[in-house]
Order: C-alpha cells, then sequence, then structure tokens
C-alpha cells in the first residue's frame, strides 16, 4: 500500500517545499560540519554572519531589490508593522501627519485601525460595500496630496483579493504596501513602493520573521516615540542585529530563497503560480455547486476563498478532503466556507488532486 500524499493548503503558517526541510532536517544537529545547530550558534559568530548574508543576497537577487533599499528582518509580525510602519514614517508630516489607505479586506482594515493610534487616516477608498469582492479603481481614489505615505494590502489573505496593477500617487507620498501573503509569487518593480513588508509564514518560512524592504531615504522620520528595536534606521545600521534576529527562522528562508533560486527565480514560479490558480478557478467556475465571489481581474493567485452552495454540506467536504490528504481547507472564521491557499511551495499536483476532488464530490 502506498500512502497517499499529502497537501496543504493552509492559510499560514503555511507548507514549506519538502527537500528545505528534508535539508534542515539533515542539518539539524551539526550545521556544516559547525557542531552545532543553527538554533545554539551566536548571531554574532562568523557561521550565521554566513546564513544571513546569503539570505539577504538571495533574497536581493530574486526580488531585484534596487541597491538604496535596506532588508531588514525583524520580529512582530505583519501586525506589528502596522504599528511599527506608522511610528517609522509618520514623522514625515507635521503632527498630526495624514495617512491614506485603501480598504480592500480584513488585513488592511486592521492596519488602519492601528495606524489611527499615531496618525489621522483618511481612507481613500474602499470595498466595504462589495463585501471586499475588489480593488476599487484607481479613478475613485480620494488621496491626500501630503500623505505621509500610502498603505495597500496588495494580496488580502482572508478575501482572497490581489491587485493587478501599481498605484499612481502624489509626487512625495510613498507606497507602503503588506505584501505577507504574495511576496516572492509574482514580479514587483520594487522601486515603486517605498516600503513593502511581509509576515515570514506564508510565502517565505517560519512563522517569526517579517520581512520589511524600505528605501533608504525613508529611515529618518520616525516619531520620537517609536521603540529602538522597531525604528528601521537602528535596525539597518545594525543589520538587523540590533537585538536577537529570529535566527532559526532566518536560516529555514535562506533556504527558500535558495529553493526558489533553484526554480528558475520569481518569474518561473509566477509562471507556475498563474497555471495552479486557472486551473483550479475553472474547476470552481465549471461547477454553480461552487462559489468564488471575487471579481475576476481581481482574484488571488495565492489564496482562494469559496463556497459551497449547500452550506449543509461544509462538514462532509472537509472531512472528504481530509480522508483524501488534503488539509487546512476551511475558511477563515469570520468568512466562512473554505479557502484553499496555494503557495509558491503547493505543487501543481496538490492543485490537481484538490480539483478532482471538487469534482468528485461535486458529482456525487
Ligand atoms: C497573515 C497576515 C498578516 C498578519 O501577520 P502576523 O504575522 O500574524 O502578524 C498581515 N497581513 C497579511 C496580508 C497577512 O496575510
Amino acid at each position: 500500500m502506498t500512502a497517499t500524499p499529502i497537501f496543504n493548503f493552509s492559510a499560514g503558517p503555511a507548507v514549506l517545499p519538502r527537500e528545505v526541510l528534508q535539508q534542515a532536517a539533515s542539518e539539524m544537529l551539526d550545521w556544516h560540519g559547525s557542531g552545532m545547530s543553527v538554533m545554539e550558534m551566536s548571531h554574532r559568530g562568523p557561521e550565521f554572519i554566513s546564513i544571513y548574508k546569503q539570505a539577504v543576497a538571495d533574497l536581493r537577487e530574486l526580488l531585484n531589490v534596487p541597491p538604496n533599499y535596506k532588508i531588514l528582518f525583524q520580529q512582530g509580525g505583519g501586525l506589528g508593522q502596522n504599528a511599527i510602519v506608522p511610528l517609522n514614517l509618520a514623522g514625515r508630516r507635521a503632527q498630526p501627519a495624514t495617512i491614506d489607505f485603501v480598504h480592500t479586506g480584513s488585513w488592511s482594515g486592521k492596519s488602519l485601525k492601528e495606524a489611527a493610534r499615531y496618525a489621522n487616516v483618511n481612507v481613500a477608498a474602499s470595498s466595504k460595500d462589495q463585501a471586499f469582492t475588489a480593488v476599487p479603481p484607481q479613478a475613485s481614489w480620494k488621496l491626500t496630496q501630503d500623505a505621509a505615505y500610502l498603505h495597500i494590502c496588495t494580496n488580502e489573505t482572508i478575501d482572497g483579493v490581489e491587485y493587478n496593477f501599481v498605484p499612481e500617487v502624489p509626487a512625495d507620498v510613498p507606497i507602503v504596501a503588506d505584501m505577507s501573503s504574495h511576496i516572492l509569487s509574482r514580479v514587483i518593480d520594487v522601486s515603486k513602493y517605498g516600503v513593502i513588508f511581509a509576515g515570514a509564514q506564508k510565502n517565505i518560512g517560519p512563522a517569526g520573521l517579517t520581512l520589511v524592504i524600505v528605501r533608504e531615504d525613508l529611515l529618518e522620520h520616525a516619531l520620537p516615540i517609536c521603540p529602538s528595536a522597531f525604528h528601521w534606521k537602528t535596525v539597518a545600521e545594525h543589520e538587523s542585529m540590533y537585538n536577537t534576529p529570529p535566527t532559526y527562522a532566518i536560516y529555514i528562508a535562506g533556504l527558500v530563497f535558495d529553493w526558489l533560486k533553484r526554480q528558475g527565480g520569481v518569474a518561473a514560479m509566477e509562471q507556475r503560480n498563474i497555471e495552479k490558480a486557472r486551473l483550479l478557478y475553472a474547476a470552481l467556475d465549471a461547477d454553480d455547486f461552487y462559489q468564488n465571489r471575487v471579481a475576476k481581474e481581481n482574484r488571488s493567485r495565492m489564496n482562494v476563498p469559496f463556497y459551497l452552495r449547500d452550506e449543509a454540506l461544509n462538514e462532509q467536504f472537509l472531512a472528504g478532503a481530509k480522508a483524501r490528504g488534503l488539509l487546512q481547507l476551511k475558511g477563515h472564521k469570520s468568512v466562512g466556507g473554505m479557502r484553499a491557499s496555494i503557495y509558491n511551495a503547493m505543487p501543481i499536483e496538490g492543485v490537481q488532486a484538490l480539483v478532482d476532488y471538487l469534482n468528485e464530490f461535486a458529482g456525487r
């Protein structure tokens, strides 16, 4: 009897490449002949410094990060950045500064609520009255000319809504993008953004690591109350080692970056992600047994929420999926239904297995 392959559709913490986990397992007790686990190393020792430097260099290459941007490894997650970003940028303007937000779902909603503790928040556009099923067209946005910055969430993990454009902004208004759930899934032009941040646990590595990519001129505007450990300038000056960084999470992220390079880089991943998403949405659209409510042009390639027409069958659907090795398909509690997250580490075989199950379940 052969074991059923397992495919994990969790939204986060999420599936990691099997090769990465295997390599980490083989290096667990003795990293490269050092006699130590990466978990046991000083973050200031030559072994860990080499791991850190390689991870930063590989990420810079993968995302084509321009030289005038710093790559920071922080803690505190995406929600931590909801406070850390305004604490670092609100000082760009006379107090109280105004920050523009586009409200496209749960995560941008949390971000704007938190920022309101440090600044005036202007909701420049919102898709709330459409139940967060689309990105409002840029022509409808009411941007503030002298906002400290514009915050957008370019992939709403819970609502399954993804931007398909980079916004146009007034000359001195940087874009801050929460890319937690789709970073490294598609080619981006980093130079169009002032700050990009992402919790690692969706598409990078383990929970506990937060990636921040910040343009150098934006390091200078923190509010005096910004905690030192969260002050980007301080973190940058100390190469992310002002305090102890999440060393093991950085190591795993580095293995993921190396894996991505072996897969052909971000452009190659994007092609695979397009194909995976096409396959899954086609199956959902083919049968009115299932429903995805997001506007077609804003459907996320990473997070695919869907509903069964007959919600009474939800438990049966999930039990049948689990029996086939298709795990963690239950939707977020705030929206119900189902959600399949198909990050970089989800192979097309996993999406095909889900599609086969969708067809079989609808047929029954
Ligand atoms: C998961 C997620 C977050 C929250 O991250 P935490 O690490 O739990 O704080 C923020 N933004 C987006 C878009 C996410 O998907």
